[in-house]
């Protein structure tokens, strides 16, 4: 990627990308007038699930994205739909190392997200999240761009406060099985807030409540995937413990227009903000839906409860909702209905394979 030939007279140039892009935007700028302010963006973690949605999203709204990942959990094929387009990059890099490249804004998304993916190479994670943080932050710092951080509802642990207001410290085991990934997030939000303070960077720290949708990893052990899979090859539908613990599930799209927001808010707004949908189910209950909308023979067996496994989760998003003007938009039903065609298709590709 980034050389293509030009021809002048009889002997071919290679044009650079940068040359390529100039020349585009300036044939849509002198046609219809340029409807957004392109940006120059970073995305790490942008192979991954979230990521790939976000780098979509951005290049949509015309900006120019440099996708870092150094494919842990992401998948090129996840962005291989984005590799023709010339506003497009990407960079194999592991975030625990510094990075250098000129942007105007940053998404830190970079760390394995499911608990068997995270807790696989614990150690590991741990530097994603607080290597990666530095690194990230330190960039920013350097070329003054404004940076968001890819925080998660494990900062309130296993909550006593339910809903989960931001105001609310947590209750995290220290020392446990998730903490690797807890307290890695935890200790990243510390250092946003300490080179806010310290540096005066502009910084965005959200709180994302359990996502899914298409392109979630298979086999990563995320509930949604996990059950959708399971029922669409009739296999037992695994629930750990009674299934009477809660969650609170926010589609894919909404995700992406929360963060693509809260990174447009005003300096002042540096969150921490809730981000996910309020909506709460029992694992139970999402079992049975699943069960119901694809017409499957499955079981359901019970395993043993991992431990830690939070017992209730719902994220309180008064503050989103004022701050932002934002809320999910998608149900549960429709977004599950469209994360099921997802893994329909991808299935089909394995048994043909
Ligand atoms: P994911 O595992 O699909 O994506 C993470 C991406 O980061 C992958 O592409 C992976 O290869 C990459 N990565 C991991 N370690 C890296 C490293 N050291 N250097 C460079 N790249 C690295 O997970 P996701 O669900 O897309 O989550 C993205 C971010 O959002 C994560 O930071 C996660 O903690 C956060 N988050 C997600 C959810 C959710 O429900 N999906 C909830 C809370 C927080
Ligand atoms: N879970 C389950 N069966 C599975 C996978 C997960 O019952 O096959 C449960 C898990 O124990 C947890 C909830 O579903 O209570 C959500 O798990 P996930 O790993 O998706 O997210 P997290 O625990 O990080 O919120």
């Amino acid at each position: 990627m980034g050389i293509f030939p030009i021809t002048m007279g009889s002997i071919v140039y290679p044009k650079t990308l940068a040359e390529r892009i100039l020349t585009q935007r300036r044939s849509s700028a002198e046609g219809d007038e340029m409807k957004h302010t392109s940006k120059k963006i970073l995305v790490t973690g942008g192979g991954g699930f979230l990521g790939s949605h976000l780098c979509e999203r951005l290049l949509k709204d015309g900006h120019d994205v440099i996708c870092v990942d150094n494919f842990f959990t992401g998948t090129r094929r996840n962005i291989l739909h984005l590799m023709e387009n010339p506003y497009f990059e990407v960079i194999r890099h592991d975030v625990t190392f510094p990075l250098y490249v000129e942007v105007n804004e940053i998404y830190n998304l970079a760390c394995p997200a499911s608990p068997i993916h995270y807790q696989y190479n614990p150690v590991k994670t741990i530097k994603t999240s607080v290597h990666g943080a530095i690194n990230m932050l330190g960039l920013a710092k350097r070329i003054r761009a404004r940076i968001f951080q890819a925080s998660t509802s494990e900062i309130y642990g296993d909550p006593s406060v339910h809903p989960q207001p931001e105001g609310y410290w947590g209750h995290v085991n220290p020392i446990g099985l998730r903490s690797c990934y807890d307290e890695g997030k935890r200790c990243a939000e510390t250092l946003f807030f300490d080179y806010y303070r310290q540096h005066r960077l502009q910084i965005k720290v959200g709180r994302i409540f359990n996502t899914y949708g298409p392109k979630m990893h298979p086999n990563d052990g995320r509930v949604v995937s996990n059950f959708i899979v399971q029922a669409l090859q009739n296999q037992p539908i695994t629930i750990y413990g009674d299934g009477s613990q809660t969650r609170s599930f926010c589609y894919v799209d909404d995700l992406i227009e929360g963060i693509v927001r809260f990174m447009a808010s005003p300096d002042d707004f540096t969150g921490p903000v809730n981000l996910g949908n309020p909506t709460e189910f029992t694992i139970l209950e999402l079992a049975r839906r699943i069960l119901d909308l694809t017409g499957s023979r499955s079981e359901i067996v019970f395993r043993a409860l991992p431990s830690d496994d939070p017992q209730q989760r719902q994220p309180d998003i008064r503050l989103a909702r004022e701050r932002l003007g934002w809320e999910p938009r998608v149900p549960l039903a429709e977004g599950l209905a469209k994360t099921i065609a997802y893994f329909e298709a991808l299935l089909r590709g394995w048994n043909k394979g």
